[in-house]
C-alpha cells in the first residue's frame, strides 16, 4: 500500500471528498423537511472539494512519466479547480451575503463559473484526436446536433420553461444559460473525445469525468424544486460531485500512469444517435401541452430541425455508399483485367503473340478428350542457330515473329498456332473425316513451307529460311506428349532428309528414333568401359610419298554392335555431351603418342599429328587452359599439334574464334576440315586464324571430282598459296588422282591410296617403311 492511502487505492484526501459529498447530500436531503438555520454549513463543502480536486489534478501533473498531452490536460484541469474554488467562494458570499439567504448567482460567481467552463472545453478540445476522414467529421458533427437538438428539447421541455421563476430565483438569466451550456458543450465535447480519441489520457478517467460532469448538470438543474427553499442550492450537491468526479479522474490517471494510447476503435458506420434522437423528439412532441401554442412551436421547430439534419445525414451515407460502391466496382474489374492479362501471359508466348506449349497441350488434350481426330503439324527453322550466331538474337527474334506471323496468316482459322520455344512451332488442325483429309493438309504444309520460304529483309541482310516440318495424326488413347513426340519424329525425319520439307510420321522411324537414343545412352559409358580408341591416318608428302604426318581417328567398338562408325555416333556424342570427355581424351592420346615419337625418331618423326575438335569443344570456356594442362603434361611440343575444325564450328560464334585465336598463341596450327562442303567463302577465310585448308574429298575423289571438282581443286591452290596457307587434300584413292593434284600444285595428301586409318603399332610400321621409300627415292 503506497504511503498516503486509505484503503488500497484510495488517498485520504479522495476519502475525504467523498464524505463530504455524502455529508451534503444528507444535509441537502434533510433541508427539505427541516429548515436550516445555519445555511453556511451547506456552502462549506464546496470550495474544499474544489480544493482537494485541485491538489489531486496537480499530483498528477507532477507525475514523471506523463507525456506532454496528458500533463497539459491536467495542469488545465488544475487551473479549472482553482477556479471553481475562487467562484463557489463568490457563490456562497451570493447567496448568504444579504439580509435573508438566497439562490443568488452574482456576476463575479458567474464570471468565475463561466471561466472554468472555458478551460475544462479548452483542456478538452486540445487532446490530441485520431486520424479520421472528412466524411468521418461530419457524421460525428450531424450526429452531434441531433443529440442536441433532442438534449435541448428535453431540457426545454423539463426546466427551462420555468426560466421566468429561474430567473427570479438566481437573481439572473446568467445561472440557467451557463447550466444550460455547460450540460451541452460537456456532452458534445466527451462525445467527441470519445470519438476522437484522447491521446495517452486515461480512458476511464475521461468516463469519469463526462459521468461527473453530466450528473452535476442534471443535479443543476433541479433548482426550480428549491425555489421554496432558499437557505438549500443546486450547486450545493452540484459542485461536489463535479469536484469529486475531477478528483476520482485525476487519482485514476494517476494509478495508471502514462497508459499506453488508445487503439483507433473502428468507427461504426451505422450509428443509432439519429433513431434515439427521433424517438425522443417525438415522444416530447406528443407530450407538450397543446394548450400553450408556443411550446407546442419550439418542439416542431425542434422536431423539424432534427428530421432536416436525419435527412442530411441519411444523404451522405448514401453518396458515400454510392461512391464506395464504384470503388469496388472499379477495383472490381481492375482485378479482372489484371486476371485476363495473367491468363495470357500464361498462355501465350511473349515474343509472337501466339500460343505457348501450355496452351497447345491444354488445346491438344481437349481435342483428345472430345475424341476429335486432328493432326499437329510441328515445325523447325532450319539452321537457325547460325542466323542468331551471326546476325545477333535482335534478327533472330525479328525472324522468328516473322515467321510466326507468315504461320498464323497461312494456317487462319484453319487450326490454332503455338510457338513451343527457340525456333520450333506447332499447329492442331482438326481433320477433315473424309478422303481427301490427308491431302488437305499436306496441301497447308506445302503452303506453309511455301510461305516461309519468300526471303525476308531483316536488318540489313536477305534471309531465305528452309523449314522442315513433321505431321502426325491423333489416334485413340494418345497423350498430348505422345502426339507431340510422333511428329518430332516425324520433323527429324524431314530434317535429316535435308530440310525444307514436310514428312509423316511412320513407325520405322520410331524404331530409329529407339536406336538412336539406346545408342546415345550407351555411348555414355564407351569410353569408361574401354570401348573407344584411336586409328591413325598417314598424311603424305605427294612429291616424295613420305609420311609427314597422322590424322587421329576415334572409333567405338560396341559390345553388341561391333564397330560404329564416326559419321554416327560423333554427332550423338555431341547431342549428348560426351564429345567433351571424348574430345579430350583423344586429344591427350595424340600427344602422347607425339611425344612418343618425338623420342623414338628424334628429327625424324612425323611432323604434326592432327586431332578433330568439335563445335561443341570449342564453346568450352576452358578449353584452351585444358589444351594447355594437356601439353603440359605430355611435354610434347605444340608446333607439332593441328587441331581441325569444321566451318560450322568456327561460324558458329566469336568465343570459337577467340579461342582458335589463343590457341594460335600458344603456336598449336589450326586446319580448318572438309573445305568446299559448308558455305566456304574464300574471301571469309582472310578473317579466320586458319593454317591449313582440308580440301574435302568429294573435290578429289567424289562424283564431281572429275569435272567441276577438278577445276575448283586447280584453282583452289593458287588461292591457298596466295593466303599464304598450307592445303592438305583428303580422299585421295588412286594414282591418278595423286599425280593431277600434285601437278595442280599441291603438296599434301591423305587417302586410302597411301593408307587407311590404322593401329598406332601399324602406323609406326608404315611410317618406318615410308621413311625408307622415301631416303630411296
Ligand atoms: P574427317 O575429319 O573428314 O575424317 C576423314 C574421314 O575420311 C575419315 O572417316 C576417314 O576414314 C575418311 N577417309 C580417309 N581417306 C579416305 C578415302 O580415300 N576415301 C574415303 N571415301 N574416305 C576416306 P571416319 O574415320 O569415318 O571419320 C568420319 C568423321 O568423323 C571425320 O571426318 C570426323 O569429322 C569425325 N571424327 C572422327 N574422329 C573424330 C574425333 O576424334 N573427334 C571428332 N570431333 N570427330 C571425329
Ligand atoms: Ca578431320
Ligand atoms: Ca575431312
Amino acid at each position: 500500500m503506497a504511503k498516503g492511502t486509505f484503503v488500497r487505492g484510495v488517498s485520504w484526501p479522495l476519502a475525504a471528498a467523498g464524505v463530504l459529498v455524502v455529508g451534503n447530500a444528507l444535509w441537502l436531503a434533510a433541508g427539505l423537511v427541516h429548515v436550516w438555520n445555519h445555511p453556511v454549513i451547506g456552502w462549506l463543502a464546496l470550495p474544499v472539494t474544489a480544493l482537494l480536486a485541485g491538489h489531486a489534478c496537480w499530483r498528477v501533473v507532477r507525475h514523471p512519466g506523463l507525456d506532454s498531452g496528458t500533463r497539459r490536460f491536467w495542469r488545465h484541469l488544475t487551473a479549472a479547480c482553482g477556479l471553481l474554488t475562487v467562484g463557489t467562494i463568490a457563490n456562497s458570499v451570493d447567496a448568504l451575503g444579504g439580509a435573508l439567504p438566497s439562490q443568488r448567482v452574482g456576476p463575479v460567481s458567474l464570471a468565475f463559473y463561466l471561466a472554468v467552463l472555458g478551460v475544462v472545453l479548452w483542456a478538452l478540445l486540445r487532446l490530441p484526436s485520431w486520424e479520421r476522414t472528412r466524411s468521418d467529421w461530419t457524421r460525428f458533427w450531424l450526429d452531434t446536433c441531433m443529440v442536441l437538438i433532442a438534449g435541448i428539447g428535453l431540457v426545454w421541455h423539463f426546466s427551462l420553461r420555468e426560466h421566468q421563476q429561474w430567473i427570479a430565483q438566481t437573481g439572473s438569466a446568467g445561472a440557467m444559460l451557463s447550466l444550460a451550456v455547460v450540460g451541452f458543450l460537456s456532452v458534445a465535447t466527451f462525445v467527441k473525445v470519445a470519438f476522437a480519441g484522447a491521446g495517452r489520457l486515461d480512458r476511464r478517467a475521461i468516463h469519469l469525468l463526462a459521468a461527473g460532469s453530466a450528473i452535476s448538470a442534471a443535479l443543476g438543474s433541479l433548482s426550480p424544486f428549491l425555489v421554496s427553499r432558499p437557505y438549500l442550492s443546486s450547486s450545493m450537491l452540484a459542485v461536489p460531485v463535479a469536484a469529486l468526479s475531477v478528483h476520482l479522474a485525476a487519482a485514476r490517471q494517476l494509478r495508471t500512469g502514462a497508459s499506453a494510447p488508445q487503439a483507433r476503435r473502428r468507427s461504426r458506420r451505422v450509428s443509432i444517435a439519429p433513431y434515439v434522437a427521433v424517438a425522443v423528439t417525438s415522444v416530447l412532441l406528443l407530450a407538450t401541452p397543446t394548450a400553450d401554442p408556443r411550446e407546442t412551436v419550439i418542439m416542431e421547430v425542434a422536431a423539424v430541425l432534427l428530421i432536416v439534419v436525419v435527412v442530411i445525414r441519411q444523404i451522405i451515407a448514401v453518396l458515400e455508399n454510392n461512391r464506395l460502391l464504384g470503388t469496388v466496382d472499379r477495383q472490381l474489374s481492375d482485378l479482372r483485367s489484371y486476371q485476363d492479362r495473367l491468363e495470357h501471359q500464361a498462355t501465350h508466348d511473349r515474343l509472337t503473340s501466339v500460343a505457348n506449349r501450355a496452351l497447345l497441350e491444354r488445346h491438344v488434350e481437349e481435342l483428345l478428350t472430345d475424341q476429335q481426330v486432328f493432326h499437329l503439324v510441328l515445325l523447325d527453322v532450319d539452321d537457325f542457330k547460325t542466323v542468331n550466331d551471326r546476325l545477333g538474337h535482335g534478327t533472330g527474334d525479328a525472324l522468328l515473329t516473322l515467321i510466326s506471323a507468315r504461320l498464323t496468316t497461312t494456317v487462319g482459322d484453319l487450326g490454332l498456332v503455338a510457338r513451343l520455344g527457340g525456333d520450333e512451332f506447332a499447329v492442331a488442325v482438326p481433320a477433315r473425316t473424309d478422303e481427301g483429309g490427308e491431302t488437305d493438309i499436306e496441301a497447308l504444309a506445302d503452303r506453309v513451307l511455301a510461305a516461309l520460304r519468300e526471303p525476308v529483309d531483316l536488318m540489313g541482310s536477305t534471309l531465305v529460311t528452309g523449314t522442315s516440318v513433321g505431321l502426325a495424326t491423333s489416334r485413340a488413347g494418345d497423350t498430348s506428349q505422345e502426339l507431340l513426340r510422333r511428329a518430332d519424329v516425324a520433323m527429324y525425319a524431314a530434317k535429316a532428309a535435308g530440310g525444307g520439307c514436310w514428312h509423316w510420321f511412320d513407325p520405322a522411324l520410331d524404331r530409329i528414333a529407339d536406336d538412336t537414343s539406346r545408342l546415345s545412352a550407351d555411348l555414355r559409358h564407351a569410353l569408361a568401359d574401354g570401348q573407344i580408341f584411336a586409328l591413325f591416318q598417314p598424311i603424305v608428302d605427294l612429291g616424295t610419298g613420305a609420311t609427314v604426318g597422322a590424322e587421329v581417328l576415334m572409333r567405338w567398338r560396341h559390345p553388341t554392335r561391333g564397330l560404329v562408325p564416326p559419321d554416327v555416333f560423333i554427332p550423338l556424342a555431341e547431342r549428348n555431351g560426351s564429345i567433351i570427355e571424348l574430345g579430350y581424351w583423344v586429344l591427350e592420346l595424340a600427344c602422347w603418342q607425339a611425344a612418343t615419337w618425338q623420342r623414338r625418331y628424334g628429327e625424324n618423326a612425323p611432323a604434326k599429328i592432327s586431332v578433330n575438335v568439335s563445335a561443341r569443344q570449342l564453346a568450352e570456356v576452358d578449353f584452351v587452359d585444358q589444351v594447355q594442362d594437356i601439353l603440359c603434361r605430355t611435354g610434347v611440343d605444340a608446333s607439332r599439334l593441328v587441331l581441325e575444325v569444321t566451318e560450322t564450328a568456327v561460324l558458329t560464334t566469336d568465343v570459337a574464334i577467340e579461342q582458335l585465336t589463343r590457341l594460335r598463341a600458344l603456336r598449336l596450327r589450326v586446319a580448318l576440315d572438309d573445305f568446299g562442303t559448308g558455305h566456304s567463302s574464300l574471301s571469309l577465310l582472310l578473317d579466320y586464324p586458319v593454317d591449313v585448308l582440308k580440301v574435302d574429298k568429294s573435290f578429289v575423289s567424289g562424283a564431281s571430282a572429275e569435272g567441276a571438282g577438278a577445276i575448283i581443286t586447280k584453282n583452289l591452290i593458287g588461292f591457298i598459296n596466295d593466303f599464304g596457307m598450307e592445303a592438305v587434300t583428303e580422299g585421295v584413292e588412286t594414282v591418278d588422282q595423286a599425280a593431277r593434284l600434285r601437278l595442280a600444285g599441291y603438296r599434301l595428301a591423305q587417302g586410302y591410296l597411301y593408307g587407311r586409318p590404322m593401329t598406332s603399332d601399324d602406323f609406326q610400321q608404315h611410317f618406318e617403311s615410308s621413311a625408307k621409300v622415301a631416303l630411296s627415292a
